[in-house]
Formats: C-alpha cells, structure tokens, sequence
C-alpha cells in the first residue's frame, strides 16, 4: 500500500494509457488544422475576476467550484475551470481583434473544478477546445458544430446525441426570464428547494433539476425556443438549414442549460449514451456579449469544449501498442548491445536492452514483454542474429548491417 495516493478526483496517466491520449490530439489537430484554426496555449491560472467576470457569478462553476487561492503577492488566484474566457482574454491583451476577423483558435489542457468525483467527473480533467472569435455568420455556427461531430465521429464514438438549441439574444434572454420567474413563482410549492431558492438568481437551471415534481412543473414551462423572433430566429433557422445540407442530425432541445452564463443565440452539446451518469462529451455555444464583458469592442464569438477523458471513455479499448521495435539480447557485451541500441534510436528505431541484469533466458523473455517485434542477438563470438518475435524466425545477419536489417524488416 502507497503511503501517498493521487488527490481526490485526479489520476495518474500511465504510460500504456498515453498513445491514445495523444491519438485525439493529434487527429483533433488534424481536423481543426484544416479549418484554419490555430493552436493557443493560456496559462492554468488566471486572475480570479476574469472568471467571475466571464463565466458569471451565478454559476455554479463561480460560486462552488474553483479553487481559488491568494498567491504570495496577495492577488486571488484561479486554476482554470474553462477555457473560453482566457482564450477571449488573450484575444484582447494581444490585440487579435486587429487581425482579419474571424481568429479561429483551438487549444488542448487541464482543467479544474472542485466537483463531486465519479467516473467520467474530475477536478482535474482535459479538454480539447475551439473557440471563432470575430464573426456572427450562421456559417461559421455550423462550422463549430461540424467541427466537433467530425472529431468525435472520426475517432470512432457512435451512439452520439446532437442537441441543439438557440437562446436568442440576450434582451429575449432578460425578457423570457422574466417570464420564467413569473412561472416558476406561480409554481413554487412544487418546486424542489434548490430551485426555488435559486428562482432570482438563475432559473433557467430549474430545467435541470432531477426533483420529481420540478420536472412535472417543467414539462409545461414556457420555453426560450418558442420565443425566438426576428434576426434570433432567422439566424438559428440558417445554422439549421446547414446542419442539414452538411447532414449532420441533431435533436432540438429547449430545456438545454450549460453551466456557464456568457452564451447566446446558438447552444449544443454532443450526449453518448454508451458513458453513465455524466453522457455529456462536448458542447458549447455563441457568446457574442464576452469580449465586451471583458473590456473590449463589441465582438462576436462560437466555441466548444469537450472532455478528454469522456471521449475515451466513449471510444472503443484503445489498443496498447508496443513502444520500441527492437530490442537487443547480448550474452555478455552489454557496451556493445547500449552502442547498438544509441545507433538504432539515431536512426528514428525505437530500441532497448536489458537494464535489469536479466540472464540470456531472461532476456528473451524481456524482448518478447516489451512489444520489440525484432530482437537482435549479440553472441559472445561476435556474431548476430535477428530474431522475428512474431514468427520466432531467426537468422543470422552481418554485424555491421544491423540497421539496415531492422529498417529492411520493419
Ligand atoms: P463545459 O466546460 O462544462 O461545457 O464542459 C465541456 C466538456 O468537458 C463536458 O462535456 C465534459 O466532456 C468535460 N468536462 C466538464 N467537466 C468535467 C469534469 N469535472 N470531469 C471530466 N470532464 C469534464
């Protein structure tokens, strides 16, 4: 038993765990790359303000799940718990609002809330993430959204739900919620406590409650999607229209709520009901209002995120793969078998020898655990062979050629 266990909600990632890690990234830039959207790198800590500013007080990442501390300077300090509203600061500290609009940016890293742990939840997860900063076109809405489908659906996740949904903008926003609130007072002995308590506050949560009687009172609520007019509901009619030319299926849903308070018009989450309780991969939305929230010129702007850990939750086992391709047994010249693997990895082949005093049996044995599909053997005589661990074919082969053998082989 370890002394010291990894903190509540955090893992480790193991080596064997990491090729298909860094199989989403690398097709997640793939995807992105060929959109025009270039990889950003934030810092994991911000001012504590950007986020109480840009993600909203209301929320319950803002009010219950940050870990915020004061650093040595006495300046409240915060882990990241989402990634839109620093990409939106860098956006404005570096000046990209003078670029030619819009800056398609996507990012990759971990996250943090203090969240109750279970699987598929952490408080310290990973997310790939794209925000389009700069353009209010429907085109560029069903570019996010087929973005994200095509990334998931290509690394092999089936069983994905699309919902779609737009809050239009934010005065029909101010105004439905209004609306709500009336409603939602109207019905307030059936409500649970948690929402009734939060009816000022934020009752667009209230769609989100699993208390029995709540959900009764929700089936009849009004909903923002039957209030959408004028430019809301032509834009959110285009990002359809689109979706389905790109055939792309997705499912309307009204009630959807995202945790976070800066979105507008367009809202979607991908679902996969192969994970449990937490079905959520990814989502994002619109956020035309968060730039200005944050101090800068009115600017449009659409974004997603989706957990790392969700989606290989959601992909198939990944396969483990060996991590070397030769792997070198010698009787007793272990300086000649370490030049042999030194000259091997120079030549772009991953190589390794036993650093444990194995016998020769040993290892033999150790070749074959470590996935190697060749091993050379360096007799005593000075003599090699190339051994095929698939077949166990063995032959002899010029010592001086041993690279070219293995290249030739591989
Ligand atoms: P959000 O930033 O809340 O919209 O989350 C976007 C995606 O990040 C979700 O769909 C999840 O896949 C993932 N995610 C959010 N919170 C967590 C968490 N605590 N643990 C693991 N994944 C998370």
């Amino acid at each position: 038993m370890a002394s010291f266990q990894a903190p509540k909600g955090t893992f480790d990632v193991l080596p064997e765990q990491e090729a298909a890690r860094a199989a989403v990234l690398a097709y997640t830039e793939r995807v992105v790359g060929l959109a025009g959207y270039g990889r950003i790198e934030t810092p994991m800590f911000e001012d504590t303000a950007l986020f109480a500013r840009g993600v909203g007080e209301a929320t319950d990442i803002v009010r219950k799940e940050m870990f915020t501390f004061e650093d040595g300077g006495g300046r409240s300090i915060t882990l990241r718990p989402e990634g839109t509203a620093p990409v939106c600061r860098a956006y404005l500290e570096h000046g990209m609002h003078r670029l030619a609009q819009p800056v398609k940016l996507w990012y990759a890293g971990s996250f943090f809330r203090y969240e109750r742990p279970q699987e598929g939840r952490y408080r310290q997860f990973n997310q790939i993430g794209a925000e389009a900063i700069g353009s209010g076109s429907p085109l560029l809405d069903a570019e996010v959204v087929i973005l994200l489908d095509g990334i998931l659906r290509g690394l092999g996740i089936d069983r994905l739900k699309l919902k779609l949904s737009s809050l239009g903008s934010t005065a029909a926003r101010m105004a439905y919620r209004d609306e709500l609130r009336e409603y939602l007072r109207a019905h307030e002995s059936d409500l649970s406590e948690e929402v009734r308590a939060r009816i000022d506050l934020n009752p667009m949560r209230a769609f989100d409650s699993d208390h029995e009687r709540t959900r009764g009172v929700m089936a009849g609520a009004p909903t923002l999607l039957e209030r959408l007019e004028g430019e809301d509901a032509e834009h959110f009619a285009e990002v359809r229209a689109l979706l389905d030319a790109a055939g792309v299926a997705y499912e309307l849903d009204p009630t959807l709520v995202r945790g976070l308070d800066y979105y507008n018009r367009t809202l979607f989450e991908f679902d996969c009901d192969r994970l449990g309780a937490q079905s959520g991969v990814g989502g994002g939305g619109r956020y035309d209002g968060l730039i200005e929230m944050l101090g800068g010129p009115a600017t449009p702007a659409i974004g997603w995120a989706a957990g790392i850990e969700r989606i290989l939750l959601a992909m198939e086992a990944p396969q483990p793969q060996g991590s070397v391709e030769a792997f070198i047994v010698s009787a007793e010249q272990r300086e000649r078998a370490f030049a042999l693997v030194l000259e091997l990895r120079a030549a772009g082949i991953g190589a390794d020898l036993d650093l444990a005093g194995r016998s020769f049996k040993g290892q033999m044995k150790q070749a074959d655990r470590s996935g190697a599909r060749a091993a050379v053997i360096l007799e005593a005589d000075g003599t090699a062979k190339l051994r095929d661990m698939g077949s166990g074919e063995q032959r002899e082969v010029d010592p001086a050629r041993i690279v070219d053998e293995i290249r030739a082989a591989s």
